[in-house]
């Protein structure tokens, strides 16, 4: 599945890798009692929850900038054949080579692949099997790492020996850190005029946005600072996967103050349909306007 936008003078697409209602509200968001969860459903349906089963409409984007001559990828998914202890996530065959190929970002074609952090669901397509290695599933891009987050996961994945939450290292990371394809990036980092990084800590501690501003429009990729449009209309409630919950609130609250009422479009890499949003203020808050 894939769409496609325009931000000035830049093409941005995404390929949805996954979508479904998979999440139960309570476990995403533990912090949340369900009377409370219940006030916001009128706002999740449809493309955000799904009443029937009582889950949340949980998607995975694989976000796509063409600029001149750059193809640049945001965040590369779960990947396929990976082993995986998440069942949903083990072994996957999906059609996102193809879909990639489909919109010009081939894997010849990409430039540059940035990861906006080092989870496994934003990694995974960063390589494929050649025989028993895994190499460069973009042979010809830059590999963007972000340096806090590779520092804070690091000695995390040499602990635990790529089992549980870094086990998308083992064929995801260190591989190109082996082959010496990566580099390190900073709060800062230009990527191509117009595009660059800045800090969205909090979800894991070295997680970036990566800002896009092109012909006076902005765009911005903010990865994980919210999973679900939830998160908009409470900013306060963190998941259970956010790794320093008082820094991701902050950032989360933060970020809304500086998008609200802009005009900008935010493109999450978990949002149901249509994907991204932009953000108002609504009242002492913050409400969502699909993108
Ligand atoms: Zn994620």
């Amino acid at each position: 599945m894939m769409h496609h936008r325009s931000i000035g003078d830049a093409d941005v697409y995404n390929i949805v890798e996954l979508i479904g209602p998979t999440h139960d509200p309570a476990r995403l968001y533990p912090d949340l009692p369900r009377g409370e969860f219940e006030k916001l459903i009128p706002s999740l349906i449809p493309a955000h929850y799904a009443v029937s089963t009582d889950r949340l409409i949980i998607g995975i984007q694989i976000w796509v900038i063409k600029i001149g001559t750059e193809v640049i990828i945001i965040d590369t998914g779960v990947g396929n054949a990976k082993p995986r202890e998440l069942p949903r996530f083990d072994q996957l065959n999906t059609l996102v080579p193809e879909w990639l190929a489909a919109i010009g970002a081939g894997s010849e074609q990409v430039t540059q692949v940035i990861n906006t952090h080092l989870h496994g669901d934003h990694v995974g397509w960063n390589t494929v099997a050649d025989g028993n290695d895994w190499v460069a599933t973009f042979p010809n891009a830059s590999y963007w790492f972000p340096q806090i987050d590779y520092d804070w996961w690091l000695p995390i994945f040499k602990e635990k020996n790529g089992i549980g939450e870094t086990e998308a290292f083992t064929d995801a990371v260190m591989p190109l850190v082996n082959q010496g394809r990566v580099q390190f990036y900073q709060a800062g980092q230009v990527f191509t005029p117009g595009l660059s990084a800045a800090s969205a800590s909090g979800h894991t501690p070295g997680q970036m946005r990566i800002d896009l501003l092109r012909n006076g429009q902005k765009g911005v990729f903010c990865a994980d600072i919210f999973h679900s449009p939830l998160q908009i209309l409470r900013p306060d409630i963190n998941t259970v996967v956010d790794v320093e919950g008082d820094i991701a609130r902050a950032t989360r609250f933060a970020f809304l103050e500086e998008m609200a009422d802009t005009g900008a479009l935010v493109m999450p890499c978990h949002f149901g349909t249509p994907h991204c949003v932009r953000i108002i203020r609504k009242g002492d808050g913050f409400d969502f306007v699909p993108g």
